[in-house]
């Protein structure tokens, strides 16, 4: 087992990664930027090491300062939490070459499915269902044409180097496939310096579900139930729920299956998500994350299995000692993104919290790295903490979160609870009847005024 652990992050997912590493029994070292000298993870550590200025490429992306924070503080492994460098494949060569390990899957499994042609193509040859589109990437109108055709329109223009819902374009019909394709390349030229793009068929309503797997690395793979992610504003995820009020039984056992063999055919290493879209009882695999997730506690509290610890584990080369029967699935859990945000224009609120009262009681987890006098720096990702409900069934969930979220103070700053009390509140979202476009329609129409 490790000895000490270098947290190559910061905010909740820090703190997160460091309760898992305090139960192993294994030291911690805290990196920070200085605008977070004062940050909780830094004060719960074991160590800490500042590693740079704000800028995350100069502090949080520093390769070279990470490294020679592990070697002032004799850390033998890193865990990049989410973010960062978490998908960076160089820096999990990188660490290999350096004798620290990487607390996260093989570098070659990063690698392809940060390449999302690739990543398709790997899912489709493991028996994963994917959205029907073109083989590989597209560099001709005419071709493209064909294929659309082919798989009918409306089709996606997609970036192969994508990310965040950048360099995507519908195509309504033949007339528009030609502006779609060269604005498609344009945006993804200028945001990855990669035009390569790929056609997939666009699917109207779907919703957005996916699978939580862990695997050791030798063969040895389960999953832990999936979670509907489809509330999402500008493809960024707002709440997050498991099991989805969509799927039935079988449906939810055939696909874990699914998932599950194709984790052991591909000899995964470590935690991940593969990310479908469901329209009309039919799967189609989007993309897989290799890395923890922020939202990670959802199947956590579905299972009681500790993701992080079983992460650790694993990265130091321990089999899994959990089989698929072992995973015994009860209630459901729904979380929250707490964002220092208006909640209704979404505009930033960095600044300072002046009183800070989480809730409590039965079944429910907060996640976060805020206290009341800290200052939240504009420099980062805007998350205030989450919040995370489990109630035996989902109307019990439900009413635990309008409870919790009526207790949760947070002053001083805006935040999204707002949003929530309003969401908690909505007989579609009661009666689970919502698909990706549900939210921004939602605030659209007035939802929120
Ligand atoms: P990114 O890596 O940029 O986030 P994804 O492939 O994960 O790209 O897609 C992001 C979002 O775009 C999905 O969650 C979904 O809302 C939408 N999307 C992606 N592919 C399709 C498709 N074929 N049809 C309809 N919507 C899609």
């Amino acid at each position: 087992m490790f000895e000490k652990i270098l947290i190559a992050n910061r905010g909740e997912i820090a703190l997160r990664i460091m309760r898992a590493a305090k139960e192993l029994g294994i030291a911690t070292v805290a990196v920070y930027s200085t605008a977070d000298s004062e940050a909780m993870h830094v004060k719960l550590a074991d160590e800490s090491v500042c590693i740079g200025p704000p800028a995350a490429r100069e502090s949080y992306l520093n390769i070279p300062a990470l490294l020679a924070a592990c070697e002032i503080t004799g850390a033998d492994a890193i865990h990049p939490g989410y973010g960062f460098l978490s998908e960076n494949a160089r820096f999990a060569d990188i660490c290999a070459e350096h004798k620290i390990a990487f607390i996260g899957p093989k570098a070659d499994h990063i690698r392809i499915m940060g390449d999302k042609i690739e990543a398709k193509r790997t899912a489709r040859r493991l028996g994963i269902p994917c959205v029907p589109g073109s083989e590989g990437g597209i560099t001709d109108d005419d071709e493209a044409m064909r294929v659309a055709k082919d798989i009918g329109f409306p089709v996606l223009v997609k970036a192969a180097a994508g990310g965040g819902g950048r360099g995507m374009k519908v195509a309504r019909s033949e007339a528009d496939l030609s502006d779609a394709l060269s604005t498609a390349r344009m945006e993804a030229k200028a945001a990855f310096g990669d035009d390569a793009v790929y056609l997939e068929k666009y699917l109207e309503k779907p919703r957005h579900i996916e699978i939580q797997v862990l695997g050791d690395g030798r063969g040895n793979a389960i999953h832990l139930g999936e979670r509907d992610c489809s509330l999402q504003r500008r493809h960024q995820k707002v709440w997050e729920e498991g099991p989805s009020p969509a799927l039935n039984a079988s449906e939810r056992e055939e696909i874990g299956a699914v998932v599950a063999k194709a984790m052991q055919d591909l000899q995964y290493l470590g935690v991940g998500t593969i990310e479908f879209l469901y329209e009309d009882g039919r799967f189609y695999f989007i993309e897989m994350n290799t890395r923890i997730q922020v939202d990670h506690p959802v199947p956590e509290m579905n299972t009681g299995i500790d993701l992080v610890n079983e992460q650790i584990k694993i990265a130091a080369g321990s089999p899994l000692t959990i089989t698929q029967d072992d995973v015994r699935f009860s209630g459901h859990a729904i979380e929250c993104r707490v964002n220092a945000e208006h909640p209704a224009t979404f505009r930033p609120s960095p600044g300072t919290i002046s009183y800070y009262h989480p809730p409590g009681g039965l079944g429910v987890r907060v996640d976060s790295a805020v206290y009341q006098g800290y200052t939240i720096p504009p420099n980062y990702d805007s998350l205030v903490g989450k919040l995370i409900v489990h109630g035996r069934s989902r109307t019990e969930a439900l009413m635990r979160l309008r409870r919790t979220l009526d207790e949760f103070i947070v002053d001083g700053i805006d935040t999204t609870i707002p949003l929530f009390r309003t969401l908690v509140r909505n007989a579609d979202i009661q009666n689970g009847d919502y698909n990706i476009h549900w939210l921004e329609k939602f605030l659209a129409t007035g939802g929120m005024e």
